[in-house]
Order: structure tokens, then C-alpha cells, then sequence
């Protein structure tokens, strides 16, 4: 009785090793990408918060253009703020999309060619869903 309960709770071992990933480094992939969200979180609402600043008091504010020398500079910084909250919105898509293949045993194989990413590039971008030869074919376009 209780030997075939043991049986019962043993973990599906063959299956996540078919990645490459042991579960110790999905378990610390895990951990990365938790951290690099509460990390990118922050980044967003601080982010969100300079722009909301920005909105407010170029809306509110034509009494405060006179200590503004360079009126244009709130137009820069607000494009320049947009620019690097969708930048952090984009970064939190892709650590939600890694999240799931850690979850379904794809993460750090690339996208693209089905090769492993890389320790070295997962290390830097933990996020990352295509190696770093298929990530410059993007960026060059196609090859
Ligand atoms: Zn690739």
C-alpha cells in the first residue's frame, strides 16, 4: 500500500531531462526570471511614475514655462520616457513568455532553430528566446 503512494508522488524524471535542463537549473531559471520580473516591475512603475510626472506638468503647468528655458526638453523627455517604459513592457512580455517555457521544458532552447541558447547568453539576458547567431539574423534581417 503505502509503496505504491511512494510510487504515485515520484517525480516524472526522463521527461524534463529531455531539454538538457536538470530540474536544478530550472528551478534556478525560475529564480532568475522571478527576479529580473520584480526587477523589470519596479523599472515600469518608476518609469510610469516620470511619465506621469512629465504629463502632468506639461498640462498643468504653462505658469511653470518661465523656469523652463527649453520648453521642447518636457516633449523630449516624455518621447524619451514612452520609449524606454514600452522598452520595460516589451523586456516583461519576454520574461513572462521564458517563464512559461521554463514551465513547459522549452527554456533555453532557441525559438528559432531549436539549438540550445547558450549558459553564457542566459546568464546575461535570462529572458532570451533565440541564440545569439538566430538574434542577429533578426537584427541584420533575414539571412
Ligand atoms: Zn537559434
Amino acid at each position: 500500500m503505502s509503496d505504491s503512494a511512494a510510487d504515485r508522488i515520484r517525480p516524472a524524471g526522463p521527461a524534463s531531462t529531455a531539454t538538457g535542463l536538470s530540474p536544478t537549473e530550472q528551478a534556478a531559471a525560475r529564480s532568475v526570471l522571478a527576479g529580473e520580473r520584480e526587477r523589470t516591475q519596479a523599472r515600469i512603475a518608476a518609469l510610469q511614475r516620470d511619465f506621469d510626472g512629465i504629463v502632468l506638468s506639461s498640462a498643468s503647468g504653462s505658469a511653470d514655462d518661465e523656469h523652463d528655458p527649453e520648453g521642447s526638453s518636457t516633449a523630449f523627455d516624455r518621447q524619451h520616457v514612452a520609449a524606454l517604459l514600452s522598452q520595460a513592457r516589451d523586456q516583461l512580455a519576454e520574461i513572462s513568455r521564458a517563464a512559461e517555457r521554463v514551465a513547459d521544458g522549452s527554456y533555453g532552447t532557441c525559438e528559432r532553430c531549436g539549438l540550445p541558447i547558450g549558459a553564457e547568453r542566459l546568464a546575461a539576458r535570462p529572458a532570451a528566446a533565440t541564440c545569439v547567431r538566430c538574434a542577429a539574423g533578426q537584427a541584420a534581417g533575414r539571412v
